[in-house]
């Protein structure tokens, strides 16, 4: 027989009916009178299903000691109503089979509330719990989600390259690549040189995939990707991870206004769908880890995001009177803690920053006619800052010739992407959302870290 996921048992078995239902199981209590109730999980759902297992089921008193928390079984049995207020239904077990015990000595999770630090270093164990249990199933809904908000709007979803030799954002984060094996690695003694190392070339793992959708946008039409992103940065956060997954929409013939306001309705259309469709896990969010969850994101749903410029920002932030870390001047780039304080404590809502001071901003960004900022947006959310960060590109070939020399890099490098600009040039846009920074701001969770299934980071590369 097939397993019943626990989910669908929960809310379309019917008393009468009799089901398989697999899991492991998280608590077990004993009567005194010969039977056991047994909470079985297997990640479909929250909640658990309770099972009660009785003397009339072969193998209960040989087997009934060794259900311990992390066990693995499947029963099969009648469905019927649950006397409890909490559930619909249980299980009343006919037999059951034990898959594999876990020794309750040394079983790391066992029924208390385990820290997440602790939790990261059983990274392979942490999806057997109710918090990363429900981050796994909003993740997968908002991943979905971002697919349906695009595949209805037009959008067609293309892939960029990983390994690339274009450095997108010009930051000196890249990740190198190297064709050497380890072996012949041993072997080199002397330094390496990494600028002809893939193939005769410099190549390394993509820090964005933009340039390269900028190809598509600017032939196909709207597009997007959504694909793993690596940063080798060197700064020990809560929101940034050396590997991250991104969303970049890319965009022909859209303004900044435009970019603002697709960025604006991509957010919430997300959120929303989150909301709706993992309803449950948001109520545990709510209550276990931030009480404030759900009324902030349904803030964020429902009223309009503020618009400032960078300009406005910056002296919002000076006038505030508020002592920060790091005292911002027009020029500088915000830090999480300025951004925080205009969402959390100034606006108590998302704000989208624009026009950014250009020497701060890639050289792609298109430069307004002040001569000082350009084209850019960054949205910033209360819990977590900077999510989104986009602009409208600067498809006039002779400024973005200029800009890329006063960015140290070689227009000759980038000769196909010069090329967009030669050949039907088209104002276009786009941005990008990280998918964590996402995850953290829908379930409040503090650290990024806990916000992906692998956290690569320093201290976090295990598997
Ligand atoms: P930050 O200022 O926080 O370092 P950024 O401005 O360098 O971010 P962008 O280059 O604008 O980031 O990238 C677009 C989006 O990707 C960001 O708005 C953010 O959501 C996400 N992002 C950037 N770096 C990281 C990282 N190291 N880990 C997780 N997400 C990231
Ligand atoms: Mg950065
Ligand atoms: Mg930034
Ligand atoms: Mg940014």
């Amino acid at each position: 027989m097939i397993r019943t996921k626990i989910k669908s048992a929960l809310h379309t078995s019917q008393p009468g009916e009799t089901i398989k239902v697999c899991g492991w199981v998280r608590t077990r209590r004993d009567s005194k009178s010969g039977f056991s109730f047994v909470e079985l999980n297997d990640g479909s759902c929250m909640a658990n299903l309770q099972i009660v297992l009785d003397q009339n089921v072969p193998n209960y008193e040989k087997l009934i000691k060794d259900l311990t928390t992390g066990s693995s079984l499947s029963v099969t049995g009648k469905v019927i109503e649950s006397p409890g207020k909490n559930q619909r239904i249980e299980i009343h077990a006919e037999a059951f089979d034990l898959y594999g015990s876990a020794d309750a000595e040394t079983y790391p999770l066992q029924k208390k509330r385990h820290s997440f630090e602790f939790l990261r270093e059983i990274a392979h164990l942490r999806p057997r719990t109710n918090t990363f249990g429900a981050i796994t199933r909003v993740r997968n809904e908002a991943a979905t989600a971002i697919h349906r908000f695009f595949q209805s709007r037009g959008f067609i979803y293309i892939q960029t390259p990983i390994i690339t030799t274009s450095d997108c954002e010009g930051a000196g984060e890249m990740f190198q690549v190297t064709t050497l094996n380890l072996d012949r690695l041993a072997q080199v003694q002397t330094e390496i040189d990494f600028s002809q190392d893939f193939f005769g070339k410099r190549a390394s793992l993509t820090v964005s995939g933009q340039l390269e959708a900028e190809i598509f946008a600017t032939s196909i039409g709207d597009c997007y990707t959504f694909g793993p992103t690596f940063r080798a940065e060197n700064s020990n956060t809560t929101r940034h991870l050396a590997e991250f997954w991104m969303i970049e929409p890319e965009m022909p013939f859209y303004d900044l206004q435009d970019n603002m306001a697709l960025a604006e309705s991509f957010v919430r259309d997300v959120i929303s769908d989150v909301l709706e469709n993992c309803a449950e896990d948001m109520v545990f969010f709510n209550q276990r880890i931030d009480k404030t969850t759900l009324e902030t994101l349904r803030n964020i749903t429902e009223n309009e995001f503020i618009r400032i410029s960078y300009t406005e920002a910056i002296e919002i932030v000076k006038s505030s009177g508020k002592k920060f870390d790091f005292p911002i001047e027009w020029g500088s780039d915000m830090q999480s803690e300025h951004e925080r304080f205009l969402t959390e404590e100034h606006f108590k809502q998302p704000v989208i920053v624009y026009n950014y001071p250009k020497t701060i901003k890639p050289f792609y960004m298109r430069c307004n006619d002040d001569g000082k900022t350009v084209c850019a947006m960054d949205v910033l959310v209360p819990g977590v800052g900077e999510i989104i960060g986009g602009s409208q590109r600067e498809e006039r070939y002779d400024i973005l010739i200029d800009r890329m020399k006063e960015g140290g890099l070689n227009p000759e490098d980038y000769w196909w992407y010069t090329d967009l600009r030669k050949y039907g040039t088209v104002p276009h846009s786009g941005f990008g959302l990280g998918f964590e920074r996402l995850i953290q701001l829908i379930t409040s969770m503090t650290n990024i870290r806990d916000c992906i299934p692998f956290p690569r980071t320093p201290k976090n590369a295990e598997f």
